[in-house]
């Protein structure tokens, strides 16, 4: 059992104890109590916030630790498979080694991913057709136009690509992998929200080979599910990315996009126990107009003071891109000395390009604030790293 996974207690009529576990194998339907787009309209972007309810789940967590949400894949898709294939969605089929089965509809909705394609898939499905093209592409030499074909393609494309088959749908399906759950920054601190948990979600949308793609599990949040509806969940703990122990400690979080999510809960948390260690939130995203996260959230924080500082990065607003790196270098020296009172600094979100950016612009800072040697400055962070005082949720 897992250090969050926890018994619930309950007292049916018959008075016979039932004893339930909530973890990653027996997640717990978690109801949407709310779910609003956090950017305006306009915006190039689609964010969800939702706040699902724990109730009777004993499930607890802390700031920084994550939830794992089990998704379905989307109906249109399904459709458009089924189709595809001539398959008869009521067809039992066997979804794993122990043998067990599901309607074949509902196999393709909750147990398997349909949208990402690996090397296996491609290589085993190749045994159940002629085409040349396919038996081409998965040969040795070829290793690196396989990997070229694989990406942004799903299984619809391939069953188009490299028809006619001659094979079933039990066999199609025993290539496919099991649908893996989707983890998400808690967006909430449970002192301020007693029995609930919130969301920060980045509806992921995108074109590829001629198809409009949607992310599974983002794309469910944001035009599937509503509120009263329930979602399979898991509560992930985090040991890399926790507040310091001390209220007295001071933060600085630097959490653009998404990446703002567990800082809201780290934000919540020190509002709610009120300690004396101050907090600054780097945030950035597109536009000012559309894209400030939580912005009336955050200057409310400000006003009340559990938010000490707040520095903002609008890339897209001005023709010079802005992002928060930038703003951590305009504010060098005042960031240094709380580096040197002790200050903790977290950064979350974009880990290809943002989390590299801040980790170079941080160096920066110490190697120009504290009159060192890069050699020393990097030594300098290496050192914060290994305290836990520099800590990174990057994905
Ligand atoms: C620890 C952790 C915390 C996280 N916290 C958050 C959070 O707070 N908020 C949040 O929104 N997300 C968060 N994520 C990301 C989240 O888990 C999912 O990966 C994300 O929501 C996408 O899942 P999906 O099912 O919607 O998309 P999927 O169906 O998994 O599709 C995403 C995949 O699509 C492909 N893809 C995406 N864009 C393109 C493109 N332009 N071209 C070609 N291919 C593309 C990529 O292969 C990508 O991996 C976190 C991830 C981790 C590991």
């Amino acid at each position: 059992m897992q250090k969050n996974d926890v018994k619930n207690t309950e007292q049916p009529k018959e008075e016979k104890v039932v004893s339930v576990t909530y973890s990653r194998t027996n997640p717990f339907q978690a109801e949407i109590l709310k779910t609003i787009n956090l950017n305006k309209p306009g915006s190039n972007k689609e964010t969800r916030h939702i706040e699902l309810s724990l109730k009777g789940s004993g499930l607890t967590y802390v700031p920084g630790d994550c939830l794992g949400v089990f998704p379905e894949n989307d109906p249109e898709l399904i459709k458009t498979l089924l189709a595809e294939m001539k398959w008869d969605p009521t067809e039992t089929v066997t979804i794993n080694k122990k043998g067990e089965t599901l309607p074949l509809g509902e196999a393709l909705s909750t147990y398997f991913e349909i949208t990402l394609l690996n090397k296996k898939i491609v290589q085993q499905a190749a045994q159940f057709t002629e085409n040349a093209d396919i038996q081409e592409l998965i040969l040795p030499e070829n290793k690196d136009q396989l990997k070229e074909y694989m990406e942004g393609r799903d299984l619809i494309d391939l069953l188009r690509e490299f028809g006619p088959w001659n094979a079933s749908a039990q066999d199609i399906v025993s290539l496919l992998r099991k649908m893996p759950p989707r983890l998400y920054s808690i967006a909430s601190s449970l002192n301020a929200h007693p029995d609930e948990v919130h969301l920060t979600i980045g509806a992921v949308r995108y074109e590829a080979h001629g198809r409009d793609r949607k992310g599974v599990c983002s794309v469910q949040c944001s035009e599937r599910v509503g509120e009263g509806d329930t979602l399979p969940v898991f509560v992930q703990q985090n040991k890399h990315f926790f507040l310091p122990e001390s209220l007295d400690t001071d933060i600085i979080m630097v959490g653009p996009g998404t990446g703002v999510a567990p800082f809201r809960s780290f934000i919540e948390e020190r509002a709610v126990s009120q300690g004396e260690g101050k907090t600054w939130l780097f945030f950035g995203d597109q536009h000012e107009a559309t894209d400030f996260l939580y912005q009336e959230e955050f200057e409310e924080y400000q006003n009340d003071g559990a938010l000490s500082k707040l520095d903002v990065a609008f890339s897209r607003d001005t023709d010079k891109k802005v992002y928060v790196q930038h703003k951590m270098l305009d504010n060098s020296r005042e960031l240094f000395a709380w580096l040197e009172a002790g200050a903790y600094f977290y950064v979350c979100g974009d880990k290809q390009y943002m989390a590299k950016d801040v980790h170079n612009a941080l160096i920066d800072i110490v190697e120009k604030e504290g009159s060192m040697s890069r050699e020393e400055a990097e030594e300098y962070v290496t050192a914060m790293q290994k305290e836990k005082r520099y800590q990174r949720d990057v994905y």
